[in-house]
């Protein structure tokens, strides 16, 4: 098909993310990507300023992970798990052990972030009933949060400003707390400490867990906040008997400075999810990591009940372990301070711009918020006339480029960010 033509196939059949059918906004269309780069069909190549939503963290096309895929293929693309087992499976589960805060020793292979999430929850609602605490069904969490667009997961994104208010009706009904205040490196606030503490205390008997994205609020708002708050979490489960889920699909490998987020905190999880980066971003696949103590608690009620048709699909675990390798041969902390740097140096002067309210960088994402909402098509046209890709929503222009971007890439990217925020 010309470029055309696809465009237009794709205009009467296709689904995209959060998009009308046909699209408000047509996409552009992709050819190939290598490096840092992808390249549109009209020849345009554009600097990926957002490592495909968090995962291409290596840049595409990269040797070593297209070797890890094409040997795994000459083995098996593909066989199911029930009953079988294999290398690339067991070793990724070592491997993410290894990696994980000490404690979660545990690996459920799931296929996509969602469900890596839907299994989190799955786990600590049948360690509650196996523990002989049926009636703790609920979740907690604080609003702002996104963690994915299956039921349970859209039931604890934030039921008012969040992406999957459509559904408040319908959702089963959670527990929330206020957002968490200020940035990462602002103060505690010991108001805000109290609410949370007494929210989880009040609603201990009913909730199975609490479950947030630690330090870095993504697709609902990327907001940060305080380490100390997941201390706070912590402390106030562990005395009631409820369980933790960190959700470290968008910050884990690396993203925020540290392997895993929580680790800005020192504390450690019941149950972690991860997903996105896990593989480079070639094919889909997230984790969800829990401690002996909730494999034993599961165990005593019998069997966990999930099991999809793809789990532990060796192409995907083959890559991921190609992944997971380059990352701790190479200087990832040094990479994503570097990016820190650069990114804090060319965003920071936006925050002269008119209509920009806010500016904040932490590891490698940046984040550029406006005092409105802004124009996709233009601020994305805007940063593609750059060189640029961006995916802007909501009120926020930001990045998270791959860790290999180098120096004069991400000025690029600055630069593209000040002209989206210009026209937005
Ligand atoms: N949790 C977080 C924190 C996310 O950022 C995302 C995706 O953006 C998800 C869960 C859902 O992952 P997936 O899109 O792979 O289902």
């Amino acid at each position: 098909m010309t470029p055309q033509e696809l465009l237009a196939a794709d205009a009467a059949h296709v689904w995209h993310p959060y998009a009308t059918l046909p699209p408000a906004v047509p996409p552009y269309l992709v050819e190939a990507a290598e490096g840092v780069r992808l390249r549109l069909a009209d020849g345009r190549e554009l600097v990926d300023g957002m490592s495909s939503w968090w995962a291409a963290i290596h840049g595409y096309r990269h040797p070593v992970l297209d070797a890890a895929v094409t040997d795994q293929l000459g083995r098996m693309s593909h066989v199911m798990f029930g009953g079988l087992t294999h290398a690339p499976a067991v070793e990724l589960a070592r491997t993410l052990v290894e990696l994980a805060p000490d404690g979660l020793e545990h690996v459920f292979l799931a296929d996509s972030g969602s469900v890596s999430v839907e299994v989190a929850i799955k786990m600590c609602l049948q360690y509650q009933r196996a523990t002989g605490r049926p009636q703790r069904r609920r979740l907690g969490t604080w609003r702002g949060g996104y963690h994915g667009d299956t039921f349970h997961p859209m039931s604890i994104c934030d039921p008012e400003g969040g992406m999957h208010h459509l559904w408040g009706d319908v959702l089963p009904r959670q527990v929330f707390a206020p957002v968490p205040p200020g940035g990462f490196d602002t103060p505690p606030d010991p108001a805000y400490e109290a609410a949370l503490v007494d929210a989880v205390q009040r609603h201990a008997d009913e909730l199975a867990a609490v479950i947030v994205e630690p330090v870095v609020q993504g697709a609902g708002g990327m907001r940060f906040h305080h380490p100390h708050y997941l201390r706070v979490l912590r402390e106030v489960t562990r005395a009631h008997g409820v369980l933790l889920i960190f959700d470290e699909i968008a910050t884990g490998f690396g993203r925020t400075g540290t392997m895993f987020a929580a680790e800005h905190a020192g504390v450690v999880p019941d149950v972690m999810c991860v997903g996105k980066a896990l593989t480079g971003g070639y094919l889909t696949l997230a984790a969800a990591l829990c401690t002996p103590e909730v494999a034993a608690g599961i165990r005593t009620g019998g069997v966990l009940a999930h099991g999809p048709t793809f789990m532990g699909n060796p192409l995907a675990c083959a890559v991921a372990n190609a992944s997971l390798g380059l990352l701790r041969a190479g200087d990832w902390a040094g990479q994503v301070a570097r990016l820190q740097r650069h990114l804090r140096a060319g965003l920071e002067p936006l925050r002269g711009l008119p209509g920009v309210a806010d500016v904040r960088v932490l590891g490698g994402i940046g984040v550029v918020q406006l005092d409105h909402e802004v124009d996709m098509a233009a601020a994305t046209a805007a940063a593609v006339g750059q060189g640029v890709w961006l995916r802007p929503f909501r009120d926020l222009i930001y990045t998270m480029p791959p860790y290999v971007t180098d120096d004069a890439d991400l000025a690029r990217i600055a630069a593209a960010i000040g002209a989206a925020a210009r026209v937005a």
